[in-house]
């Protein structure tokens, strides 16, 4: 079968027949290529393709570098879905955040989409051996893949990388080589031994069938929203409408940046078919502690300063030498996508997990966790604006959970002395319970006639603590409440039908008995100077509503308490 594409050198553009094995262009001696693929004959028949065929990987087979599928080499990778954030985008004010959720990949990351191409693109070769460096994730991805295949692999893994992963690996089949030192002397070490056994070394980034998979990411997100939102510039006919649409961010946390590398082309590829008329923005986090990408960035450099040692505790990410992955991304959203490079601490990335999970659902692995705690400071930052539309790259899990996580209260104990349990059980069992009640937390009221805004505070509350959370949906019940309760703290509406936020205010500080109770309030309007006056000296402190963080709210509840 004769192949629907050619491989050209970035450097000389000199065009070859794609083998995988073959690295280094034959002109100019460069490793640096890309598939190209007929775009003329493809704008016409990939529309009439698509419908019908499953929503998985192979779903744009035209777009990738393997000349005939084979599906008994499949594990069902790509096809993930994409779920809406409503929770955090509530708690962030942006309603359109979107999660593609590449843990429901075969081994829970988006490398299931490399190594499947890979791998077939190597079984179509003729390779039987091959060796790669990880810094986890991948050596997974290929092992399961390379089980499959019947090749044999060999993964040289970092010491970073966590015991368990090292161990699933190994599960497959894999020779794991353990390297004590930095991802980037795992590599070295990975190419040497290739060389002395003359095993093909897949060399990751920088490689065809990676970048050609990691395009498949794009392309699921354009079709997936176009089915949540509708056609872009669908009631005005002033514009061109191309029958998909682009995201206006695509968030990832990157290390050595093939993922966004291929997104990239991805959406450029979409542009030339004509599938989308726009380019989605790039925001690429590090973390803080091995971002050479984001010193380069913020010092407008084209070239990155290699981290020698990486002090992150998160493996997946640390890629100390991003190499010309760097110049090519950094170039590509300067001229042409927009975007930007951000870091954040592994401690923000630690407690983003928290949130995500307790308010989406969602356990992440820490280097997810990276790419939203980074979302959430370019929206702070106002990088991101409100009415945008964002896709977060979600990949990984987070099994075995690890402890500075969640730190060492997590669990309560319940123990029961052996006599009572003889004696009276349920007594016995009922009294011990007693001792976990949910009475020893602080006590919360909540008066607000928006059922949503009280949803809202209660799992910002629930997801950074342990509160006793009372509701009431005006302001008469809400006095009633706090009468009867006697909450730590009150958190107010202004604007309610009957009794407002104002008359609760009065009631509850002409009374004695919950004159002291600190009060927060939370108004979804400007506030007019009479209105301000009024509240002066009478509540601790204001906040708007829509636009209030997580951490704000937080922050002022602790200071409270
Ligand atoms: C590989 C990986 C990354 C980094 O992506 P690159 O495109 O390789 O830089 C981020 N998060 C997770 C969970 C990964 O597996
Ligand atoms: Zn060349």
């Amino acid at each position: 079968m004769s192949a629907h594409f050619i491989v050209k050198c970035i450097d000389c553009g000199h065009p070859t027949p794609f083998l995988p094995t073959q690295l280094i262009c034959p002109k100019c001696g460069g490793t640096w290529k890309e598939a190209e693929y007929d775009y003329k004959h493809l704008a016409h028949s990939l529309p009439l393709s698509l419908p019908g065929r499953p929503f998985d990987l192979w779903r744009y087979r035209e777009l990738l570098p393997i000349r005939s599928p084979n599906p008994a080499l499949s594990l069902g990778e790509g096809g993930t879905p994409l779920i809406k954030a409503t929770n955090l985008g509530m708690m962030l004010g942006c309603p359109n955040i979107f999660i593609k959720d590449e843990r429901q990949g075969p081994t829970a990351s988006f490398k299931d989409r490399q190594a499947a191409v890979t791998i077939a693109a190597l079984k179509e070769a003729g390779i039987s051996e091959l060796v790669i460096a990880s810094t986890g994730n991948v050596a997974i991805s290929y092992s399961a893949y390379a089980a499959r295949a019947g090749i044999k692999l060999y993964a040289f893994l970092t010491s970073l990388v966590p015991a368990s992963k090292m161990r699933e690996v190994a599960l497959y089949g894999t020779q794991v080589i353990k390297v004590t030192g930095s991802y980037d002397q795992a590599k070295k070490v990975a190419e040497e031994f290739a060389k002395q056994k003359n095993i093909y070394r897949d060399p990751g980034a920088m490689n065809v069938p990676t970048i050609e998979a990691m395009k498949t990411v794009g392309f699921e997100i354009a079709e997936q929203l176009t089915g949540i939102m509708g056609p872009p510039f669908a009631s005005n006919t002033q514009h061109p409408t191309a029958p998909w649409r682009a995201p206006d961010w695509y968030i990832q946390s990157v290390s050595g940046g093939p993922g966004p590398y291929g997104v990239m082309k991805g959406y450029e590829e979409l542009l030339k078919l004509g599938m989308t008329s726009s380019l989605p923005k790039f925001g690429l986090i590090q973390s803080e502690g091995c971002a050479p990408m984001v010193h380069a960035w913020k010092q407008n450099k084209d070239t990155a300063i290699p981290i020698q040692s990486p002090r992150t505790l998160i493996a997946t990410l640390a890629t100390g030498d991003p190499g010309r992955t760097y110049t090519i991304l950094s170039d590509r959203i300067k001229n042409s996508f927009g975007g930007t490079f951000e870091d954040v601490s592994d401690k923000e990335a630690f407690r983003t997990m928290h949130i995500l999970a307790k308010m989406e659902g969602i356990s992440v692995e820490p280097a997810t966790g990276v790419a939203f705690a980074g979302l959430i400071k370019l929206i702070r930052a106002g990088v991101i604006k409100s009415d945008e539309i964002i896709v977060v790259n979600c990949t990984g899990h987070t099994m075995p959970i690890e402890r500075n996580i969640l730190g060492d209260r997590w669990a309560r104990n319940v123990v029961l002395s052996s006599q009572t349990m003889e004696e009276t059980p349920e007594e016995g069992l009922l009294s011990a319970l007693s001792k976990v009640a949910t009475d020893r937390f602080p006590r919360i009221a909540i008066i607000d006639d928006n059922a949503d805004v009280r949803r809202l505070i209660r799992r910002i509350l629930q997801s950074q603590g342990s509160y006793t959370i009372f509701e009431a949906d005006n302001g008469r019940k809400g006095i009633d409440l706090v009468m009867r309760e006697k909450p730590n703290l009150v958190i107010l509406d202004l604007m309610m039908p009957e009794l407002d936020g104002f008359a609760v205010m009065d009631a509850l500080q002409n009374d004695p008995e919950t004159a002291d109770i600190p009060i927060i309030v939370v108004t979804a309007k400007e506030l007019t100077t009479e209105e301000k006056k009024r509240l002066n000296g009478h509540i601790q402190t204001l906040m708007q509503k829509g636009d209030f963080m997580s951490d704000e709210l937080m922050d002022e509840i602790r200071s409270l308490l």
